[in-house]
């Protein structure tokens, strides 16, 4: 079912306190406002998955990891494996974020390993995409996202893409303060749609939740998601400010 989603991406910021302090202030805000047909997810780093999913039992929001192992289980020191998330609730991952493919190297088979541990516990993945400037540049944008749409994910069932949440983020607008216009956001997200239903039918390309992600602020939020094919945010910067990144989440 498509959904408006807004999930705000921590990477690896704040420690102990300051997460409890941003989480509480989440719960908090949302009191106060009356979000309706809106799903929140808060992607803490590891360390703070039990602290927020504990709060977030008792408020509006969801919580997902920023990674998972691509791997089951056993002797893959450093690695957290999604049956170890199942295990503690949590109901969303990141996958294939730009800085991971960057500094950690990960691939599209690596990435479409990394989808199929999650569906084998039932944690939806939030599937990020997107090119660099050069690629855009280029003129090569279109050539990359659809590789990276391809490959990392067409090996679903049509019952697993339904569930499957992608996040176009350029490279160029990630952390930068440069969003893409909503005109540029509107024009790969229904690429990206597009690509969905040519392997999967309209119904299912109708379906699926396709978030924004980068530089999206309290300021551009409104414009971007008013376009047909975005549904919504994955906020990095923003999502470190409570009452910021709910506001985002009121901008539909
Ligand atoms: C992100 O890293 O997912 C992101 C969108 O970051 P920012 O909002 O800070 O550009």
């Amino acid at each position: 079912m498509r959904r408006r989603i807004v999930a705000g991406n921590w990477k690896m910021n704040l420690v102990f306190s300051e997460a409890d302090d941003l989480v509480n202030g989440i719960a908090q805000a949302l009191i106060e406002c009356d979000l309706d047909d809106v799903e929140v997810v808060i992607c803490p780093p590891f360390p703070y998955l039990e602290l927020t999913s504990d709060i977030g039992e008792e408020s509006d929001f969801s919580v997902g990891a920023q990674n998972v192992s691509k791997f089951d289980n056993g002797a893959y020191t450093g690695e957290i494996s999604a049956k170890m998330l199942e295990d503690m609730n949590i109901y969303y991952c990141i996958v294939g974020h730009s800085e991971r493919r960057k500094y950690f190297n990960e691939t599209n088979e690596d990435i479409a390993e990394k989808v199929k541990r999650l569906f084998e516990v039932d944690i939806t993945p939030i599937v990020c995409v997107g090119e660099s400037l050069e690629q855009r540049e280029s003129g090569n944008h279109f050539g990359i996202i659809k590789k990276q749409v391809v490959e990392g994910l067409f090996h679903l069932s049509n019952e697993q893409m339904e569930n499957v949440i992608i996040a176009y983020e350029p490279i160029w607008a990630i952390g930068t303060g440069r969003t893409a216009t909503s005109q540029q956001a509107q024009e790969i997200h229904s690429f990206i749609r597009g690509l969905v239903a040519e392997k999967y039918g309209k119904q299912t390309a109708d379906n699926i939740s396709i978030l924004y992600g980068g530089s999206c602020n309290t300021q551009n939020a409104k414009e971007l998601f008013a376009m047909p094919d975005v549904d919504g945010g994955l906020i990095g910067g923003a999502s470190l400010k409570a009452d910021d990144f709910v506001k985002i989440a009121t901008s539909f």
